[in-house]
C-alpha cells in the first residue's frame, strides 16, 4: 500500500477522553473512531489488525479440530426464554422490538442459538465429539463502556461450543481450547495466563480465563512469576490424545495463578517469596464447562450405544478478539508509539523514501516494495512528499515492526537502512539483503 493513496487519519493531539495508552494510540494511530459510547468504526488499519486476529484465531480453532460457521447477530427471545436467561440476563441486554411485536435480542452470546442448532441436527453419538464456533460480533450494554475496544458495548468474539457425550470427553475438549488458546495468544506475541476463575453457581473448577499482565487490567492478580517463563513454542499437540492435551493442562495451571476472584490467601503465601507476584491483568477469554445446563432444559439429546436418550455435556469457549488489540498494545508500546509483534502487525515492514521524487531513491523504493510484494508480504510505503521526522514520527506511531529507510546517501554506496521498531537499532545493508532479512523474519509467521 502506499500511503499517499491509503486512509490513515492520524491523529497530532493526544484526544482527551483516552485514558489508557492504547485507547490512546489506537485514536491516534486512525485505527478506530467511536460513533457512540462503546461503539466504534474500524478504519482501515485497524480492520486489518482485526482481521490478522481474527485469522491466527481461525488457523488455530482448525489445527484443534474445531468447526466454523456463522450466527447471526439478533437473535430471537423465545429461545432465550427456553433458558430461563431472558430474564436473568438483565440490562447489559439489548432487547429489540420488530414490526410485528416480536421479541428479539442482539445476542450478548450463543449458548442458547447453538443448543438450538444442535437439537435440530444431530441426534445419535456417533456424531459426537462436535465443536462449533463462530467470530460474530456481540452487544452488551455495559454500564461503564471504556478504555476503546477493551470494554465495549459492541465487541467482535470468538465463541466456540463443545457437545460431548460424557463429562470425561466434555473435559477434554476443555483441554483441548485451553491448549489452542495458548497457541493462539502465544501467535500474537502475548502471554496469556490461564487462571482459575470464579465457577459460579455451577460448581467445580471447570472455568479458566486467560489474562495478560498490564498494569492497566481490569483484574488483580496473584501469581508465581515462574508462570510467565511457560511456552507452548512449536511443540506439536496430538489433539485427539486426551492424556497428551491434560498434561499440557497441567503444566500450565499447576503454578499458582489467580484472579481476586478465586485468590487463596495461603496457597499464596506459600509460593517463594521471591516470586510472589501480585499485578493487573486483562482478560482476553474464558473457558468453560457448564455439563448440562443448557442442553437439559432445551432438549439438546442424543442416543447413547445403550440406546438410551441422554442430554449432551457441554461448554463454552470465548476469545475477546476485538478487546485483543487493546491487550497487544498495552503489551507492546513505547512513548512513540504501538509496537506490532510480527504476527499481528497490519503491514509486515514500512518503506521511508527520504527524498521523493530522486529519481534514485523513488526506484529503490519502488523495486522494494515489489519485492515485498512478491515474498507474499506487505509493505506500507511512505511516498509522500513530506520531511523524514513527520514519516519516521508516523511509521514509530502505527508500530510497522521493521522499516526500511532509503536515501540518495544510502543508495551511493549501495545500501538502505533496516530498523527495528522493537530495539530502535539499525543496519545498513543493500537492498536485496535487506528483502532476504525481511523474509527470514517473517518465515516463521
Ligand atoms: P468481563 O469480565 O471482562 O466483563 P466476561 O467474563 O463477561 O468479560 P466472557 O463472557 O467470558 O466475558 O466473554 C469472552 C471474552 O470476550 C472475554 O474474555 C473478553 O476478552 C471479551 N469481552 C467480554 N466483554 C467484553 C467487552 N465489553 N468488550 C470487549 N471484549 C469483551
Ligand atoms: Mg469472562
Amino acid at each position: 500500500m502506499r500511503l499517499s493513496r491509503y486512509f490513515l487519519p492520524v491523529l497530532k493531539e493526544t484526544p482527551a477522553e483516552a485514558q489508557i495508552v492504547s485507547h490512546r494510540y489506537m485514536l491516534r494511530a486512525g485505527m478506530i473512531k467511536q460513533q457512540a459510547a462503546g461503539i466504534y468504526s474500524w478504519l482501515p488499519l485497524g480492520y486489518k489488525v482485526l482481521r490478522r486476529i481474527e485469522q491466527i484465531v481461525h488457523e488455530e480453532q482448525a489445527r484443534a479440530g474445531h468447526i466454523a460457521m456463522l450466527m447471526p447477530t439478533l437473535q430471537p427471545a423465545d429461545l432465550w426464554r427456553e433458558s430461563g436467561r431472558y430474564d436473568d440476563y438483565g440490562e447489559e441486554m439489548l432487547r429489540i422490538t420488530d414490526r410485528h411485536k416480536r421479541d428479539m435480542l442482539y445476542g450478548p452470546t450463543n449458548e442458547e442459538m447453538i443448543t438450538d442448532i444442535f437439537r435440530s441436527n444431530v441426534g445419535s453419538y456417533k456424531d459426537l465429539p462436535l465443536t462449533l464456533y463462530h467470530i460474530q460480533w456481540k452487544f452488551r450494554d455495559e454500564i461503564r463502556p471504556r478504555f476503546g475496544v477493551m470494554r465495549g458495548r459492541e465487541f467482535l468474539m470468538k465463541d466456540g461450543y463443545n457437545f460431548d457425550l460424557t463429562k470425561d470427553d466434555a473435559l477434554h475438549a476443555y483441554n483441548r481450547h485451553m491448549v489452542s488458546y495458548l497457541r493462539t495468544y502465544e501467535r500474537m506475541g502475548l502471554t496469556a495466563i490461564p487462571m482459575r476463575a470464579a465457577s459460579g453457581p455451577i460448581g467445580g473448577d471447570n472455568t479458566h480465563e486467560f489474562l495478560v499482565l498490564a498494569s492497566t487490567g481490569e483484574s488483580e492478580v496473584f501469581y508465581d512469576s515462574a508462570v510467565t517463563g511457560l511456552k507452548l513454542g512449536a511443540r506439536k499437540v496430538d489433539f485427539d490424545n486426551h492424556d497428551e492435551v491434560a498434561a499440557v493442562c497441567k503444566e500450565f495451571t499447576s503454578l499458582y495463578a489467580r484472579t481476586d476472584e478465586t485468590h487463596d490467601a495461603a496457597l499464596f503465601e506459600a509460593i517463594p517469596a521471591e516470586r510472589r507476584q501480585v499485578g493487573r491483568g486483562i482478560e482476553v477469554g474464558q473457558i468453560f464447562y457448564f455439563g448440562t445446563k443448557y442442553s437439559e432444559p432445551m432438549g439438546a439429546t442424543v442416543v447413547n450405544d445403550k440406546g438410551e436418550k441422554v442430554p449432551v455435556h457441554m461448554g463454552s469457549h470465548g476469545i475477546g478478539v476485538s478487546r485483543l488489540l487493546g491487550a497487544i498494545i498495552e503489551a507492546s508500546h513505547d512513548d512513540k508509539g504501538i509496537i506490532w509483534p510480527e504476527g499481528v502487525t497490519p503491514f509486515h515492514c514500512g518503506i521511508v523514501n527520504l527524498k521523493q521524487g530522486d529519481a534514485e531513491a523513488d526506484a529503490a523504493c519502488e523495486s522494494l516494495y515489489a519485492a515485498i510484494g512478491a515474498l507474499g508480504l506487505e509493505a506500507l510505503y511512505d511516498d509522500r512528499d513530506e520531511r523524514a521526522g513527520g514519516k519516521f514520527a508516523t511509521m514509530d506511531l502505527i508500530g510497522l515492526p521493521w522499516r526500511i529507510t532509503v536515501g540518495p546517501r544510502g543508495l551511493k554506496n549501495g545500501v538502505v537502512e533496516l530498523t527495528s521498531r522493537r530495539t530502535g537499532e539499525s543496519v545498513e545493508l543493500p537492498p536485496e539483503q535487506a528483502i532476504a532479512r525481511i523474509a527470514g523474519i517473517y518465515a516463521g509467521h
